[in-house]
């Protein structure tokens, strides 16, 4: 999960990672009182899930109250990439001498954790890489020992942050470092991190993406959720527990076993090509039990994207036999009456195939197709797609 920066920066607070926390409102009415609260001089910013925010008008800075207001109205409801502003952050304004950037971050392709850490910050850390990498400091971190003071000194070294914030530096990212391990995330990035005016070190931004297998052990990290931040059908999908996401195509999917639907997600995108380019709707694995029931939640959500034109049901059967499966196509239709609306093309293998083609067969939905071979279906339903 994704954090927006104001919760980043409770749980920066939380481990003492130096932050102005502010004030979270939803209303611009609300602003005027918040900057007060913060001394007047303020920074407003739009709370998104994406970076950028400052280029796109997002972050403003605000002389008084009166102004903080005007530019909360401005900020609240502006789309940034895709992304609507339904809350804005009112901090106290930083007086910035210098802009860092720094992050600890799951390095997959090593199999270890990294710390990328620049003394350019500011600006988008992938654009100092390509024009200054030599300003661009990447460290590895073993995860059996972590970052101790070792390890921190290297890191201060290798960033080559000046002699002045070198001691404050090294205490910042061993906290930050405590932000990583302590509330298992993925990624947390500071960028940026500032050197303020009188000369102490401030997060001025925060991106944290917490690890939601560790949910079992971090009670707190649910109320980070934000609903109405996210994908309706994605929320609709996570409360029937069915594996859903939310693509941009056309072609409707439904598969069991993970690595089914992601070959079944291919061989469409490649179908699509001699059909329009139509592209996969979703990823939607219903798992093992392919039951009536799962069969018609699943259905339920992809029918209900707007941009999905045709459905591929395309299953093999294992424990759960595909008459069974058939069986649960069949039932899930009649369940979903005139919700189903769109073509299903349906292609089944494996454990009683043959009973399952009968029972299809036999209650010859008009909706229905079957066809033998994935490569077939595929074409057959990009071609629905694409009429
Ligand atoms: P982003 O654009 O989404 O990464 O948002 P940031 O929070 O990083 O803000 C973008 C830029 O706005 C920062 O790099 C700063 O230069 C500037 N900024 C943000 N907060 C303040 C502040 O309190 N005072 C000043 N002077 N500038 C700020
Ligand atoms: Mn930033």
């Amino acid at each position: 999960m994704d954090l927006m920066e104001y919760q980043a920066k409770e749980l920066f607070a939380k481990h003492d990672v130096p932050v102005q926390l502010g004030t979270v409102i939803t209303d611009a009415a609300d602003a005027a009182a918040a900057a007060e609260a913060h001394g007047g001089r303020v920074v407003v910013k739009a709370q998104v899930k994406t970076g950028g925010r400052g280029k796109a008008g997002g972050v403003k800075l605000a002389r008084d109250p009166q102004e903080a207001e005007a530019r909360a109205k401005e900020i609240l409801g502006m789309d940034i990439k895709g992304h609507t502003v339904r809350r804005v952050l009112v901090a106290p304004a930083a007086d910035i001498a210098e802009e860092y950037y720094f992050s600890f971050l799951v390095d997959r392709a090593h199999r270890n954790y990294l710390c990328i850490a620049s003394i350019e910050g500011g600006v988008e850390i992938e654009v100092t890489a390509v024009e200054n990498p030599d300003a661009v400091a990447k460290v590895a971190i073993d995860p059996l020992v972590g970052v101790d003071d070792a390890k921190a000194a290297e890191i201060v070294a290798a960033t080559r942050f000046p002699a002045e914030v070198a001691d404050q530096a090294a205490e910042v990212i061993r906290r930050l470092w405590d932000v990583f391990i302590k509330e298992d995330a993925t990624l947390v990035e500071v960028n940026p991190l500032v050197k303020l005016a009188d000369g102490r070190l401030e997060a001025l931004d925060g991106k944290v993406t917490l690890d939601g297998n560790s949910d079992f052990r971090q009670p707190a990290h649910p109320a980070f959720e934000l609903r109405e931040e996210e994908d309706p059908l994605e929320l609709a999908a996570k409360e029937k527990d069915l594996n859903y996401v939310k693509l941009d195509g056309a072609v409707g999917i439904i598969g069991n076993g993970a690595g089914l639907v992601m070959s079944t997600l291919d061989v469409v995108a490649y179908a699509g090509e001699q059909h329009g380019g139509v592209e996969p709707a979703n990823f939607l694995d219903i798992g093992g039990g392919a039951s009536a029931q799962v069969m018609a939640d699943g259905l339920h959500i992809i029918l209900n994207d707007p941009q999905v034109k045709a459905v591929f049901v395309n299953v093999f059967g294992g424990i759960t036999a595909c008459d069974a499966v058939a069986d649960g196509i069949v039932h899930a239709l009649e369940m979903l009456g005139d919700e189903a609306n769109k073509p299903l093309v349906v292609r089944l293998d494996g454990n009683n195939v043959e009973e399952g083609h009968r029972i299809l067969a036999e209650a010859n939905h008009p909706l229905v197709t079957m066809v033998d071979t994935m490569d077939g279906a595929a074409d057959k339903v990009a071609e629905l797609a694409n009429a």
